[in-house]
């Protein structure tokens, strides 16, 4: 069996009267993240964990900023996109970890629909996807939010 590491790390900052959409999840509130697509850092992340994991290029040189399709565009397509690259070249992810640093909201209540979301998105159950928000506590850095992951992929 062949085993590869990736990881990934992304992040987006904070602007009032945006969408937060995480995980490929919609979370409520006055502020979301700035960005060309919908800004939804963990899925860039785990893109880029992926990407890396397979040795491709990352997700900016795939998709990049002054891309117009790019504008606005549901960042799970990019994931599915990926997924297809890692399926082509045999591998499938066994286990995922994602860390999420934001000062808020809480994101304890979306946890649940974000594993099953990424679940699908990954083709893998949810009890092999860590998820877990925590405080940039000291970090100085209220105004983004942060997510780093690692994937791990096996190939028989
Ligand atoms: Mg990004």
């Amino acid at each position: 069996m062949q085993m590869r590491i990736g990881f990934g790390f992304d992040s987006h900052p904070f602007e009032k009267g945006k969408k937060l959409v995480l995980g490929g999840v919609e979370i409520e509130g006055e502020w979301g993240l700035k960005g060309v697509s919908d800004a939804d850092v963990v899925i860039h992340a785990l893109c880029d964990a992926l990407l890396g994991a397979i040795g491709e290029e990352d997700l900016g040189q795939l998709f990049p900023d002054t891309d117009e399709a790019n504008l606005g565009r549901d960042s799970t397509e990019f994931l599915e996109y990926v997924m297809r690259l890692v399926r082509d070249k045999g591998y499938r992810v066994n286990n995922v970890d994602i860390t999420i640093i934001l000062e808020k909201p809480y994101l304890s209540p979306y946890k649940e629909v974000m594993r099953k979301k990424l679940s699908a998105l990954l083709d893998i159950g949810e009890e092999e996807i860590g998820l877990k928000a925590k405080r940039p506590e000291g970090l100085g850095v209220k105004e983004c939010c942060i997510c780093m992951a690692f994937v791990v992929l096996t190939k028989d």
